[in-house]
Protein backbone atom coordinates (compact mmCIF):
# COMPACT_ATOMS: atom_id res chain seq x y z
CA UNK A 1 0.00 0.00 0.00
CA UNK A 2 1.39 3.27 -1.03
CA UNK A 3 0.67 6.60 0.71
CA UNK A 4 1.22 10.02 -0.76
CA UNK A 5 1.47 12.66 1.90
CA UNK A 6 0.57 15.96 0.69
CA UNK A 7 1.94 19.06 2.50
CA UNK A 8 1.33 22.48 2.05
CA UNK A 9 4.04 25.23 2.47
CA UNK A 10 5.05 28.70 2.63
CA UNK A 11 5.06 30.20 -1.08
CA UNK A 12 8.40 29.67 -2.56
CA UNK A 13 9.47 30.48 -5.78
CA UNK A 14 10.46 27.58 -8.34
CA UNK A 15 9.44 24.37 -6.93
CA UNK A 16 8.63 24.63 -3.25
CA UNK A 17 10.65 22.37 -0.71
CA UNK A 18 9.15 20.19 1.75
CA UNK A 19 9.06 21.73 5.38
CA UNK A 20 10.02 19.42 8.66
CA UNK A 21 6.67 18.94 10.31
CA UNK A 22 7.10 16.48 14.18
CA UNK A 23 3.84 15.19 13.56
CA UNK A 24 3.69 14.29 10.22
CA UNK A 25 7.05 12.66 10.41
CA UNK A 26 6.18 10.55 13.70
CA UNK A 27 3.21 9.48 11.45
CA UNK A 28 5.29 8.38 8.84
CA UNK A 29 7.83 7.11 10.65
CA UNK A 30 5.28 4.63 12.15
CA UNK A 31 3.82 4.04 8.80
CA UNK A 32 6.84 2.88 7.71
CA UNK A 33 7.92 0.80 10.23
CA UNK A 34 4.70 -1.26 9.66
CA UNK A 35 6.25 -1.65 6.27
CA UNK A 36 3.80 0.78 4.33
CA UNK A 37 5.44 2.68 1.19
CA UNK A 38 5.47 6.65 2.16
CA UNK A 39 6.16 9.26 -0.30
CA UNK A 40 5.39 13.42 0.84
CA UNK A 41 4.93 16.39 -1.52
CA UNK A 42 4.82 19.81 -0.76
CA UNK A 43 2.42 22.28 -2.51
CA UNK A 44 2.89 26.08 -1.85
CA UNK A 45 -0.79 26.40 -3.33
CA UNK A 46 -2.78 24.88 -5.64
CA UNK A 47 -0.84 23.60 -8.52
CA UNK A 48 -2.55 20.47 -10.23
CA UNK A 49 0.46 20.38 -12.67
CA UNK A 50 2.73 19.47 -9.75
CA UNK A 51 -0.18 17.20 -7.94
CA UNK A 52 -0.40 15.10 -11.50
CA UNK A 53 3.35 14.48 -11.45
CA UNK A 54 3.42 13.60 -7.72
CA UNK A 55 1.04 10.98 -8.30
CA UNK A 56 3.04 10.13 -11.57
CA UNK A 57 5.80 9.53 -10.27
CA UNK A 58 4.75 7.67 -6.59
CA UNK A 59 1.56 5.93 -7.74
CA UNK A 60 0.22 5.94 -4.26
CA UNK A 61 -3.13 4.01 -3.29
CA UNK A 62 -4.01 6.87 -0.92
CA UNK A 63 -3.25 11.02 -0.78
CA UNK A 64 -3.17 11.70 3.38
CA UNK A 65 -3.31 15.43 3.24
CA UNK A 66 -2.02 17.87 5.58
CA UNK A 67 -4.78 20.58 5.96
CA UNK A 68 -3.81 23.96 7.79
CA UNK A 69 -6.15 26.43 8.33
CA UNK A 70 -4.37 29.29 5.85
CA UNK A 71 -4.55 27.06 2.77
CA UNK A 72 -8.24 26.03 2.82
CA UNK A 73 -9.03 27.17 -0.27
CA UNK A 74 -6.27 25.43 -2.16
CA UNK A 75 -6.26 22.55 0.09
CA UNK A 76 -10.15 21.88 -1.48
CA UNK A 77 -9.41 22.67 -5.15
CA UNK A 78 -6.24 19.59 -4.42
CA UNK A 79 -8.47 17.33 -2.57
CA UNK A 80 -11.15 17.78 -5.70
CA UNK A 81 -8.45 16.83 -7.78
CA UNK A 82 -7.46 14.29 -6.30
CA UNK A 83 -11.09 12.39 -5.52
CA UNK A 84 -12.22 13.41 -9.37
CA UNK A 85 -9.68 13.93 -11.82
CA UNK A 86 -7.13 11.37 -9.84
CA UNK A 87 -9.56 8.97 -8.39
CA UNK A 88 -7.72 8.55 -5.27
CA UNK A 89 -9.09 7.91 -1.51
CA UNK A 90 -8.46 11.27 0.49
CA UNK A 91 -8.00 11.18 4.03
CA UNK A 92 -7.23 14.52 5.28
CA UNK A 93 -5.71 15.26 9.33
CA UNK A 94 -4.46 18.49 10.98
CA UNK A 95 -5.66 21.43 12.43
CA UNK A 96 -8.34 22.02 10.29
CA UNK A 97 -9.94 18.52 10.29
CA UNK A 98 -9.56 18.64 14.39
CA UNK A 99 -11.00 22.21 14.80
CA UNK A 100 -13.88 22.14 11.77
CA UNK A 101 -14.76 19.16 11.33
CA UNK A 102 -18.01 18.87 9.86
CA UNK A 103 -17.30 21.56 7.49
CA UNK A 104 -14.29 19.36 6.86
CA UNK A 105 -15.84 16.59 6.25
CA UNK A 106 -18.38 17.73 3.67
CA UNK A 107 -15.98 19.24 1.39
CA UNK A 108 -16.44 17.40 -2.07
CA UNK A 109 -13.75 14.66 -2.29
CA UNK A 110 -13.42 13.91 1.48
CA UNK A 111 -13.72 10.55 2.42
CA UNK A 112 -12.08 10.19 5.38
CA UNK A 113 -10.33 12.82 8.67
CA UNK A 114 -8.78 11.91 11.87
CA UNK A 115 -9.48 14.56 14.46
CA UNK A 116 -6.92 15.38 16.74
CA UNK A 117 -3.49 13.79 17.45
CA UNK A 118 -3.44 10.91 14.26
CA UNK A 119 -0.27 8.80 13.97
CA UNK A 120 -2.10 5.82 16.48
CA UNK A 121 -5.40 6.91 13.93
CA UNK A 122 -3.28 6.56 10.94
CA UNK A 123 -1.86 3.35 11.60
CA UNK A 124 -4.85 1.43 11.88
CA UNK A 125 -6.88 2.85 9.48
CA UNK A 126 -3.97 1.42 6.86
CA UNK A 127 -3.44 -1.80 8.73
CA UNK A 128 -7.81 -2.25 8.51
CA UNK A 129 -7.32 -1.23 4.96
CA UNK A 130 -4.23 -3.00 3.71
CA UNK A 131 -6.30 -6.40 4.77
CA UNK A 132 -10.00 -5.70 4.42
CA UNK A 133 -10.70 -3.19 1.38
CA UNK A 134 -13.68 -1.59 2.83
CA UNK A 135 -13.26 1.96 5.30
CA UNK A 136 -13.03 0.54 8.74
CA UNK A 137 -16.09 2.37 10.75
CA UNK A 138 -14.44 2.46 14.48
CA UNK A 139 -11.20 4.17 14.65
CA UNK A 140 -11.03 6.32 17.09
CA UNK A 141 -10.62 9.92 16.62
CA UNK A 142 -11.82 8.91 12.56
CA UNK A 143 -14.89 10.66 10.60
CA UNK A 144 -16.05 8.47 7.77
CA UNK A 145 -18.42 9.67 5.32
CA UNK A 146 -20.23 6.14 5.07
CA UNK A 147 -23.06 5.47 2.19
CA UNK A 148 -25.25 5.29 5.57
CA UNK A 149 -24.35 9.03 6.47
CA UNK A 150 -21.25 10.39 8.70
CA UNK A 151 -19.93 8.55 11.36
CA UNK A 152 -18.21 10.29 14.10
CA UNK A 153 -15.80 8.62 16.45
CA UNK A 154 -14.47 10.33 19.59
CA UNK A 155 -10.61 10.22 19.74
CA UNK A 156 -8.60 8.19 21.96
CA UNK A 157 -7.03 10.03 24.87
CA UNK A 158 -3.73 11.52 23.48
CA UNK A 159 -0.37 9.58 23.63
CA UNK A 160 0.55 9.48 27.59
CA UNK A 161 4.12 8.36 26.90
CA UNK A 162 5.56 10.88 24.23
CA UNK A 163 8.97 8.56 24.50
CA UNK A 164 7.09 5.58 23.10
CA UNK A 165 6.70 7.06 19.63
CA UNK A 166 9.37 6.91 17.26
CA UNK A 167 11.69 9.82 15.87
CA UNK A 168 9.97 11.36 13.42
CA UNK A 169 10.97 10.64 9.84
CA UNK A 170 13.20 13.59 8.37
CA UNK A 171 14.01 11.72 5.02
CA UNK A 172 10.33 12.49 3.78
CA UNK A 173 11.07 16.37 4.05
CA UNK A 174 14.90 15.64 2.45
CA UNK A 175 16.00 17.07 6.01
CA UNK A 176 19.28 17.02 4.76
CA UNK A 177 19.02 20.29 1.60
CA UNK A 178 16.88 22.54 4.75
CA UNK A 179 19.94 21.75 7.37
CA UNK A 180 22.49 22.77 4.13
CA UNK A 181 20.52 25.89 3.32
CA UNK A 182 20.01 27.02 7.40
CA UNK A 183 22.62 25.27 9.35
CA UNK A 184 19.47 24.40 12.01
CA UNK A 185 18.20 21.12 13.14
CA UNK A 186 14.25 21.64 15.21
CA UNK A 187 13.37 19.36 17.59
CA UNK A 188 9.99 19.19 20.05
CA UNK A 189 9.83 18.27 23.61
CA UNK A 190 6.46 18.49 24.32
CA UNK A 191 3.09 18.11 22.97
CA UNK A 192 0.42 19.74 24.39
CA UNK A 193 -0.07 23.65 25.89
CA UNK A 194 -1.63 25.17 28.58
CA UNK A 195 -3.14 28.35 27.48
CA UNK A 196 -5.68 29.56 25.21
CA UNK A 197 -4.54 32.35 23.17
CA UNK A 198 -7.42 33.71 21.18
CA UNK A 199 -5.25 33.33 17.97
CA UNK A 200 -4.01 29.98 18.33
CA UNK A 201 -6.50 26.96 18.19
CA UNK A 202 -4.99 25.10 21.22
CA UNK A 203 -8.22 25.28 22.75
CA UNK A 204 -10.05 23.08 20.68
CA UNK A 205 -7.48 20.40 21.19
CA UNK A 206 -7.71 21.31 24.99
CA UNK A 207 -11.71 20.82 24.64
CA UNK A 208 -11.72 17.53 22.56
CA UNK A 209 -9.12 15.84 25.00
CA UNK A 210 -10.61 16.98 28.14
CA UNK A 211 -11.28 14.47 31.05
CA UNK A 212 -8.79 12.47 28.69
CA UNK A 213 -5.14 11.75 30.40
CA UNK A 214 -2.70 14.46 30.62
CA UNK A 215 -2.76 17.01 28.06
CA UNK A 216 0.28 18.91 27.96
CA UNK A 217 3.03 15.82 27.96
CA UNK A 218 6.63 16.14 27.86
CA UNK A 219 9.32 13.84 26.43
CA UNK A 220 12.34 12.55 28.77
CA UNK A 221 15.20 14.31 28.68
CA UNK A 222 17.52 11.90 28.01
CA UNK A 223 15.21 10.29 24.96
CA UNK A 224 14.92 13.65 23.69
CA UNK A 225 18.85 14.00 23.86
CA UNK A 226 19.22 10.54 21.97
CA UNK A 227 17.30 12.44 18.99
CA UNK A 228 19.28 15.58 18.95
CA UNK A 229 22.81 12.85 19.08
CA UNK A 230 21.07 11.35 16.53
CA UNK A 231 20.21 14.33 13.77
CA UNK A 232 22.93 16.26 14.70
CA UNK A 233 25.42 13.19 13.95
CA UNK A 234 23.44 12.49 10.87
CA UNK A 235 23.00 15.77 8.75
CA UNK A 236 26.52 17.83 8.16
CA UNK A 237 26.45 21.07 8.67
CA UNK A 238 24.10 21.98 11.96
CA UNK A 239 24.95 25.05 13.84
CA UNK A 240 22.29 25.15 15.99
CA UNK A 241 19.58 22.82 17.94
CA UNK A 242 16.18 24.51 18.06
CA UNK A 243 12.95 23.34 20.29
CA UNK A 244 9.89 24.86 18.37
CA UNK A 245 7.39 24.42 21.23
CA UNK A 246 5.56 26.80 23.24
CA UNK A 247 5.55 24.83 26.25
CA UNK A 248 9.30 23.99 26.24
CA UNK A 249 10.07 26.02 29.29
CA UNK A 250 7.47 25.79 31.01
CA UNK A 251 9.03 23.05 34.27
CA UNK A 252 11.61 24.06 35.89
CA UNK A 253 12.29 20.68 37.29
CA UNK A 254 12.96 19.22 33.81
CA UNK A 255 14.90 22.16 32.20
CA UNK A 256 16.75 21.78 35.40
CA UNK A 257 17.39 18.27 34.16
CA UNK A 258 18.11 19.65 30.56
CA UNK A 259 20.60 21.99 31.49
CA UNK A 260 22.91 19.36 33.12
CA UNK A 261 22.42 17.32 30.45
CA UNK A 262 22.27 19.35 27.21
CA UNK A 263 25.98 20.22 27.40
CA UNK A 264 27.31 17.07 28.43
CA UNK A 265 25.88 15.61 25.04
CA UNK A 266 25.62 18.31 22.55
CA UNK A 267 28.19 21.31 22.17
CA UNK A 268 25.93 23.20 19.62
CA UNK A 269 24.17 26.14 20.59
CA UNK A 270 20.35 26.48 21.08
CA UNK A 271 17.94 28.13 21.16
CA UNK A 272 14.08 27.66 22.57
CA UNK A 273 10.65 29.50 23.22
CA UNK A 274 9.97 31.14 26.48
CA UNK A 275 6.46 31.93 27.61
CA UNK A 276 6.77 35.05 29.69
CA UNK A 277 3.61 34.08 31.71
CA UNK A 278 4.81 30.71 33.52
CA UNK A 279 8.56 32.40 33.60
CA UNK A 280 9.79 30.35 36.97
CA UNK A 281 12.55 32.62 38.53
CA UNK A 282 15.29 29.76 37.81
CA UNK A 283 14.46 29.23 34.18
CA UNK A 284 16.87 32.45 32.76
CA UNK A 285 19.67 31.05 34.43
CA UNK A 286 18.97 27.33 33.84
CA UNK A 287 18.45 27.51 29.76
CA UNK A 288 22.07 29.87 29.87
CA UNK A 289 23.74 27.15 31.71
CA UNK A 290 22.26 24.30 28.99
CA UNK A 291 23.72 26.23 26.30
CA UNK A 292 20.63 28.25 24.93
CA UNK A 293 21.41 31.12 23.11
CA UNK A 294 18.86 32.56 22.31
CA UNK A 295 14.92 32.61 23.25
CA UNK A 296 12.06 33.87 21.29
CA UNK A 297 9.43 35.67 23.33
CA UNK A 298 5.47 36.55 22.33
CA UNK A 299 4.83 40.14 23.48
CA UNK A 300 1.72 40.03 21.05
CA UNK A 301 0.80 44.22 22.01
CA UNK A 302 2.04 46.73 23.89
CA UNK A 303 -2.00 47.42 24.41
CA UNK A 304 -2.94 45.44 27.48
CA UNK A 305 -6.27 45.52 26.09
CA UNK A 306 -5.48 43.80 23.28
CA UNK A 307 -2.67 41.88 24.84
CA UNK A 308 -4.79 40.46 27.68
CA UNK A 309 -8.33 41.07 26.34
CA UNK A 310 -8.32 40.49 22.73
CA UNK A 311 -5.24 38.12 22.39
CA UNK A 312 -5.73 36.45 25.80
CA UNK A 313 -1.86 36.35 25.77
CA UNK A 314 -2.63 36.05 29.47
CA UNK A 315 0.55 38.25 30.38
CA UNK A 316 0.47 41.59 31.96
CA UNK A 317 3.41 44.44 31.10
CA UNK A 318 4.98 43.92 34.03
CA UNK A 319 5.70 40.18 33.45
CA UNK A 320 7.22 41.32 30.26
CA UNK A 321 9.28 43.71 31.37
CA UNK A 322 10.49 41.70 34.18
CA UNK A 323 10.90 38.28 32.18
CA UNK A 324 12.69 40.11 29.19
CA UNK A 325 14.97 41.44 31.76
CA UNK A 326 15.66 38.18 33.77
CA UNK A 327 16.41 36.54 30.66
CA UNK A 328 18.44 39.41 29.35
CA UNK A 329 20.27 39.54 32.56
CA UNK A 330 21.05 36.00 32.32
CA UNK A 331 23.06 36.95 28.94
CA UNK A 332 20.41 35.34 26.58
CA UNK A 333 19.42 37.07 23.24
CA UNK A 334 15.65 37.63 23.62
CA UNK A 335 13.84 37.73 20.49
CA UNK A 336 10.38 38.86 20.79
CA UNK A 337 7.20 38.74 18.53
CA UNK A 338 4.49 41.30 17.95
CA UNK A 339 1.30 41.61 15.97
CA UNK A 340 0.74 44.61 13.35
CA UNK A 341 -3.21 45.12 12.75
CA UNK A 342 -4.34 42.67 15.43
CA UNK A 343 -8.24 43.37 16.48
CA UNK A 344 -8.71 46.08 17.61
CA UNK A 345 -5.46 47.66 16.28
CA UNK A 346 -5.26 51.80 16.07
CA UNK A 347 -2.73 54.63 15.49
CA UNK A 348 -2.71 54.78 19.64
CA UNK A 349 -1.98 50.91 20.34
CA UNK A 350 1.07 50.72 17.69
CA UNK A 351 2.40 53.75 19.45
CA UNK A 352 1.89 51.54 22.64
CA UNK A 353 3.54 48.54 21.17
CA UNK A 354 6.70 50.74 19.79
CA UNK A 355 6.32 52.15 22.97
CA UNK A 356 7.15 48.88 25.04
CA UNK A 357 9.90 47.60 22.37
CA UNK A 358 11.71 50.36 23.07
CA UNK A 359 11.34 50.41 26.88
CA UNK A 360 12.33 46.42 26.20
CA UNK A 361 15.27 46.73 23.98
CA UNK A 362 14.87 43.29 22.73
CA UNK A 363 18.16 42.07 20.30
CA UNK A 364 14.94 41.00 17.46
CA UNK A 365 11.80 41.83 17.12
CA UNK A 366 9.47 40.23 14.73
CA UNK A 367 6.67 41.90 13.85
CA UNK A 368 3.53 39.66 12.04
CA UNK A 369 0.83 40.74 10.19
CA UNK A 370 -2.28 39.60 12.18
CA UNK A 371 -4.20 37.00 10.19
CA UNK A 372 -7.22 35.39 11.76
CA UNK A 373 -6.62 31.66 11.79
CA UNK A 374 -10.25 30.37 10.15
CA UNK A 375 -11.53 28.62 13.99
CA UNK A 376 -9.72 30.70 16.29
CA UNK A 377 -11.74 33.04 18.64
CA UNK A 378 -9.74 36.08 17.00
CA UNK A 379 -11.46 35.11 13.66
CA UNK A 380 -14.77 34.56 15.09
CA UNK A 381 -14.50 38.15 16.94
CA UNK A 382 -13.28 39.95 13.64
CA UNK A 383 -16.42 38.11 11.78
CA UNK A 384 -19.05 39.50 14.68
CA UNK A 385 -17.51 43.06 13.97
CA UNK A 386 -18.02 42.83 10.32
CA UNK A 387 -14.22 43.51 9.89
CA UNK A 388 -13.39 40.01 7.44
CA UNK A 389 -12.85 41.42 4.09
CA UNK A 390 -12.84 39.13 0.66
CA UNK A 391 -8.86 39.33 0.58
CA UNK A 392 -7.89 35.65 1.21
CA UNK A 393 -5.40 33.18 2.56
CA UNK A 394 -2.65 34.25 -0.08
CA UNK A 395 -2.17 37.41 2.09
CA UNK A 396 -0.85 35.21 4.97
CA UNK A 397 2.07 34.96 3.72
CA UNK A 398 2.25 38.14 2.11
CA UNK A 399 2.27 40.58 4.80
CA UNK A 400 -0.65 42.25 4.10
CA UNK A 401 -3.72 42.33 6.30
CA UNK A 402 -7.38 41.19 5.50
CA UNK A 403 -9.28 42.65 8.14
CA UNK A 404 -11.16 46.12 7.30
CA UNK A 405 -11.26 47.82 10.83
CA UNK A 406 -12.44 51.09 11.00
CA UNK A 407 -10.18 51.72 13.96
CA UNK A 408 -6.81 51.20 11.18
CA UNK A 409 -6.94 50.39 7.51
CA UNK A 410 -5.51 47.52 6.18
CA UNK A 411 -3.73 50.05 3.85
CA UNK A 412 -1.93 52.26 7.06
CA UNK A 413 -1.68 48.34 8.87
CA UNK A 414 0.79 47.34 6.01
CA UNK A 415 2.46 50.64 6.05
CA UNK A 416 3.53 50.15 9.49
CA UNK A 417 4.50 46.29 9.00
CA UNK A 418 6.45 47.59 5.77
CA UNK A 419 8.34 50.84 7.81
CA UNK A 420 8.15 48.49 11.07
CA UNK A 421 11.88 48.30 11.13
CA UNK A 422 12.41 52.10 10.94
CA UNK A 423 9.79 53.37 13.43
CA UNK A 424 11.39 50.79 16.22
CA UNK A 425 14.38 52.12 15.07
CA UNK A 426 13.64 55.47 14.93
CA UNK A 427 12.24 54.89 18.79
CA UNK A 428 14.90 53.04 20.14
CA UNK A 429 17.21 55.29 18.70
CA UNK A 430 19.77 52.61 17.37
CA UNK A 431 21.66 51.64 14.31
CA UNK A 432 19.74 49.15 12.02
CA UNK A 433 23.18 48.26 10.38
CA UNK A 434 24.43 47.19 13.68
CA UNK A 435 20.83 45.71 14.69
CA UNK A 436 21.33 43.49 11.65
CA UNK A 437 24.75 42.52 12.42
CA UNK A 438 24.04 41.48 16.17
CA UNK A 439 21.29 39.08 14.72
CA UNK A 440 23.36 37.33 12.24
CA UNK A 441 25.73 36.81 15.24
CA UNK A 442 23.38 35.00 17.15
CA UNK A 443 23.08 32.77 14.07
CA UNK A 444 26.30 31.62 14.20
CA UNK A 445 28.36 32.57 16.87
CA UNK A 446 30.30 28.96 18.50
CA UNK A 447 28.90 28.17 21.96
CA UNK A 448 32.14 28.68 23.37
CA UNK A 449 32.24 32.20 22.65
CA UNK A 450 29.02 32.84 24.53
CA UNK A 451 30.00 33.92 27.59
CA UNK A 452 27.67 34.71 30.94
CA UNK A 453 26.14 36.06 32.93
CA UNK A 454 26.30 39.22 31.21
CA UNK A 455 25.33 42.13 33.11
CA UNK A 456 22.53 43.93 32.34
CA UNK A 457 22.90 47.23 30.12
CA UNK A 458 21.53 50.27 30.55
CA UNK A 459 19.00 51.18 28.25
CA UNK A 460 21.07 54.26 26.60
CA UNK A 461 24.11 55.06 25.96
CA UNK A 462 27.50 53.55 24.93
CA UNK A 463 26.86 50.18 26.49
CA UNK A 464 23.18 49.26 24.65
CA UNK A 465 23.22 46.49 23.11
CA UNK A 466 23.10 47.34 19.39
CA UNK A 467 25.47 50.35 19.50
S1 LIG B 1 1.22 29.49 23.93
FE1 LIG B 1 1.47 29.04 21.77
S2 LIG B 1 0.66 26.95 21.49
FE2 LIG B 1 -0.08 27.73 23.48
S3 LIG B 1 -2.09 28.59 23.04
FE3 LIG B 1 -0.61 30.28 22.90
S4 LIG B 1 0.02 30.37 20.74
FE4 LIG B 1 -1.02 28.40 21.08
Amino acid sequence: MRILIIQFVASAQGRPGPQFSHDLGVAAAMLRQEGFDIALAALNGYDGALLRAAVNQHRPTHVLIEVPPTRLTAAHHTIVDVAEKLFLPVIIVGRYATCQPEQAISGPGVIVLVRGEYEHALLRLFESLRDNPAWPEEIPGVWFNSEEGLIRNEPSPPVQELDSLPDPDREIFHYGRAVAQTGEATFQATRGCANWCAFCLNDWYISLYRDKGQYLRRRGVGRLLDEVDHVTARYDGVRTVTFCDHAFATDAAWVEEFATEYPRRCRLPCRCHVRLNALDQRIPELLARSGCRQVDVEIGSGSSFIREEVLALRTTRQEIITGVDALKQAGLKVRGSVFVGAPYESEVSVEETLDLLATLQLHQVHPRVFYPLPGTRAAEMCAENGWISGRAEENFYSGHSVLDMPSLPSARIDEIFRRYEALLRRRSGRSLRAWWQSLRTISTQPLHLFKRPRRPRLPHGPDRPWS
